[in-house]
């Protein structure tokens, strides 16, 4: 089975596909200053009034979601309007602040004469406990991105929109959680441009910080001549999933400097040609690093003798392109997304209190496989699958 995705997942993010002019309401500066007077004044938007709010709330990095559905299940985020979001926060340890919420993007709906803008918040509520109880009690909970990641259905793009709405809101958060203070002098950094970002309160330093993307080169060696190619097993994988090599790239490198010196380091692989494939934004990686861009290529081999640095991978080896092809066709990923997104009902519907689903798994019938590979969700999987299937 091949499975092209209009965009990767976590990108085609709907909501932010074009940046509004300065001046429009629901472009970030007015439509934060909108904000603050609704948070001051405690007025309530009118209905009348073209712009709305959503608001999306996250709790350590998880968004919280509701599911949907009876055979099939289907999660949704969610999204409160901003009177919902201060109704929630009476009582609750969180208090009500401009400085909490960090500005996503906007969309119009409606027609010419009835034209809405909603503009889309996120917000980080880790601390307010008490919010875990009330929303439990509407079967709303907070869901960790990589389960929502696999419980998405490839197919439906709305939900696919949503979950890069979702991956885009985490790094944001994630990053103004970790970026507390300035490298520079060390005073407090305070969110601007509506929490798009931040800058130091020391007036001799102003220093201004953006939101940070940390490149991973992940590629896929391919060995030409023998028809084959070079998958690893790393200890943190679930049991005989293989995978693509990656990396970071050290100061100072090319992109295909790092396929190569990666592949050297971990495997004793040369490599020659480097060939870009794609790339997919990666917002569910550890929080000090809340947003990575995984650059996706294909490397040929120009050795095959492997020597695996055990630090490193539990395992490297060649496979070829017929029990690559199997993996792929024998694997159940749409098995695994129903499961999941039953998963997440069960939990939103407080049936099953733990989340420890595995980020990436294959659920078999029958015959039991000796490889699989990463879901469609994953960059691996397509790189792997193009080689796969190409002519
Ligand atoms: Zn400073």
């Amino acid at each position: 089975m091949s499975i092209n995705l209009k965009s990767p997942v976590f990108a085609g993010n709907p909501i932010r596909s074009k940046t509004p002019k300065s001046t429009d309401p629901f472009s970030p500066t007015p439509a934060f200053e909108t904000l603050k007077i609704l948070i001051s004044n405690q007025t309530h938007i009118q209905d009348s009034s073209s712009l709305t709010f959503k608001i999306l709330p996250f709790r350590k990095g998880r968004p919280l979601a509701r599911s949907t559905g009876d055979l099939v299940k289907k999660w949704h985020l969610g999204w409160l309007s901003f009177d919902e979001f201060k109704d929630v926060l009476e009582g609750s340890e969180v208090v009500l602040s401009e400085d909490l919420l960090v500005y996503l993007g906007y969309e119009n709906e409606g027609d010419e004469k009835t034209q809405k803008s909603v503009v889309y918040w996120g917000v980080d509520v880790s601390l307010g406990d008490s919010l875990v109880q009330k929303f439990g009690g509407q079967q709303l909970c907070f869901v960790q991105l990589t389960t929502l990641m696999v419980a998405t259905d490839w197919a439906d793009e709305k939900t696919m929109g949503q979950l890069a709405i979702a991956g885009h809101a985490r790094a944001l958060l994630e990053w103004h959680s970790t970026s507390r203070f300035c490298g520079s002098c060390g005073e407090k950094l305070i969110p601007i441009e509506a929490g798009r970002r931040k800058q130091c309160i020391n007036t001799s330093c102003k220093k201004r910080i953006y939101p940070r993307v940390d490149p991973v080169v992940i590629m896929l060696v391919i060995d030409k001549e023998n028809d084959r190619v070079l998958l690893s097993k790393q200890s943190r994988f679930v049991p005989r999933m293989w995978s693509c090599l990656s990396g970071f790239i050290e100061p100072g490198e090319s992109l295909e400097e790092a396929v190569r010196r990666e592949t050297w380091e971990e495997t004793g692989i040369e490599v020659g040609e480097v060939v870009y494939h794609s790339s997919q934004p990666w917002p569910v990686g550890s929080s000090s690093m809340p947003c990575q861009l995984m650059v996706g290529f294909l490397a040929y081999a120009t050795s095959v003798d492997i020597n695996v640095d055990k630090k490193e991978l539990e395992d490297a080896e060649w496979h070829s392109r017929e029990d690559v092809k199997r993996a792929l066709t024998m694997t159940e990923y749409g098995k695994a997304q129903k499961t999941a997104a039953s998963k997440v009902d069960q939990i939103c519907k407080g049936v099953e209190k733990g989340q420890n689903l595995a980020a990436d798994f294959g659920v078999e019938s029958g015959e039991l496989l000796t490889m699989f590979v990463p879901g469609p969700f994953a960059i691996a999987h397509h790189l792997i699958s193009s080689w796969a299937h190409q002519v």
